[in-house]
């Protein structure tokens, strides 16, 4: 089952060569002998599932149509709302909490029939780089478990890089899709903000967050994709815009394409080998025909400070809500604030207090201009930027994070560090356009390396063409890691 692609499996479902439920129990299977290696489930909805799949067999069994993912095992992040199902966003702050709906994409995989097996881990809040914030325990890289999953969608990412299932769903603020799937090598994909709903994503930054698929190929994420995408009418910042068919064009070639490579994404910073991985993807994709070109992003430089001002004091607001009143962790007080503060206190870890307190600063009054006002102002620059730069090219290449995956507790005391790890992937969700992470090499220690593409707004067609044509002329998304 772990070398089937979720296209294969749902291939040999609707041919009945084998059944939803055997492929369920594989994956179940699965998840009990690894999982404690890896750590990438913090729930496992075993009868949920099992329901779930046998519900697809008996439509086979009467020849009933089922929908495109038909029996394909699904992990969903912590901050997608399931309905009647524990969702925490890896916090104690949601611990036990149980949504009375249901995410709009969580609705959609189901309506194609998908099978969700559980919820996978996150940082809290979906506020890091490293899985390292869950507040119940770090998920583990399967290429090496004494290194980071990336994060935040981490258990996303380890769940599809270790054969658990073929499909994710991850959220990404500002890489939290990208880079776990870089630094697991796999293939996550940020699509276009406004292309996935995002009612009942449990909300970080929300003129940042978006949606998208995790997978172990191109052609797998965009199936995904394809289910997902599309306009909601629970979520007033999705568009309406037709979603075009992912699969058909995917394979017509990247013949006269131009490729926009950033200088200032291939400086100080960049890990020797991870340079030279991208480097040997550019010449690829120059063979496949494509023409490469430099471009320049002159206000790279200000992006992470943009980010994590923007990030923080949209954070600061969407976490409000947690006061313990309506839902979630309520702690014991003599009276209503000292109720609030304590059940903050105790419900937040150490990161997400630290965003809050930065976000609220920089909301405060006399501050607003200053920062605030100032980052959305920057942000604008930085969005002009790309405009400019794709006046000249049809895509641009990048790393997508600087580095490998780093050891477990080598960061967690210098959070700039950590920030840093974004410093490629931040800027498509400062502009909203879509980004892909897909595997281009291993470092010499065994550690996956990604490439990223960017693409035009709501032109995700081309970076999947882009991607499977890379992906047709290598094979390092073949590649698994050995576990036991
Ligand atoms: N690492 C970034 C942060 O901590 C991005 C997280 C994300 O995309 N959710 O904010």
């Amino acid at each position: 089952m772990r070398e089937l692609s979720a296209k294969q499996i749902h291939e040999k479902i609707i041919a009945k060569e084998i059944t939803a439920t055997a492929v369920c129990e594989a994956a179940l299977q699965r998840i009990h002998s690894t999982d404690s290696q890896v750590k990438a489930f913090l729930a496992v909805d075993e009868q949920g599932a099992l329901a779930a799949a046998k519900a697809v067999d008996r439509k086979l069994a009467k020849n009933e149509p089922v929908g495109p993912l038909a029996g394909v095992p699904i992990a969903l992040k912590d901050n997608l709302c399931t309905k009647g199902f524990p969702t925490t966003c890896a916090s104690k702050i949601l611990a036990g909490w149980k949504p009375p709906y249901q995410a709009t994409v969580v609705e959609r995989v189901r309506a194609a029939d998908a099978v969700p097996v559980g919820k996978v881990n996150m940082d809290e809040f979906a506020m890091g780089s490293s899985c390292e914030n869950s507040a119940f325990f770090p998920s583990n890289n399967p290429w090496n478990q004494e290194c980071v999953s990336g994060g935040s969608s981490g258990g996303s990412a380890v769940a599809v890089a270790s054969g658990m299932v073929p499909l994710a769903l991850g959220s990404d603020t500002g890489g939290s899709i990208r880079q776990p799937a870089s630094l697991c090598g796999i293939v996550g994909i940020k699509p276009t903000y406004g292309r996935v709903s995002r009612y009942g994503l449990i909300a970080y930054a929300s003129s940042l967050d978006q949606i998208g698929p995790l997978a172990q190929s191109v052609e797998d994420a965009a199936m995904l994709l394809q289910v997902i995408a599309g306009c909601d009418q629970k979520d007033s910042t999705c568009t309406d815009m037709a979603v075009p068919n992912y699969t058909e064009q995917m394979q017509s070639g990247i013949k006269g394409l131009t490729i926009g490579l950033p200088q200032e994404y291939f400086s100080e910073g960049l890990d020797p080998e991870v340079k030279a991985a991208v480097e040997q993807a550019k010449q690829v994709l120059q063979d496949a025909g494509a023409r490469l070109v430099e471009v320049t992003l002159p206000h790279t430089e200000y992006s992470l400070a943009t980010y994590y001002l923007i990030a923080t004091a949209e954070a600061s607001s969407n976490l409000a809500r947690y006061d313990g009143v309506q839902y979630g962790l309520r702690a014991e007080a003599d009276n209503l604030i000292a109720m609030y503060k304590a059940t903050r206190a105790q419900g937040f870890g150490a990161e997400v207090k630290r965003r809050i307190m930065l976000g609220t600063y920089a909301l405060s009054a006399g501050y607003y201009d200053a920062y605030y006002k100032k980052a959305l102002q920057v942000r604008t620059l930085i969005q002009r930027d790309f405009t400019e730069a794709f006046n000249k090219c049809d895509i641009i290449l990048t790393p997508t994070s600087p580095t490998v995956a780093f050891r477990r507790g080598e960061k967690t005391e210098d959070p700039l560090a950590m920030y840093l790890s974004d410093i490629y992937t931040i800027s498509a969700n400062l502009t909203g356009l879509p980004g892909i992470s897909i595997p281009c090499g291993f470092n010499s220690e065994g550690l996956p390396i990604g490439l990223q593409l960017i693409g035009k707004v709501f032109d995700e067609q081309m970076l999947l063409r882009t991607a499977q044509t890379y992906q047709s002329h290598t094979d390092w998304h073949t590649k698994r890691p050995i576990l036991a």
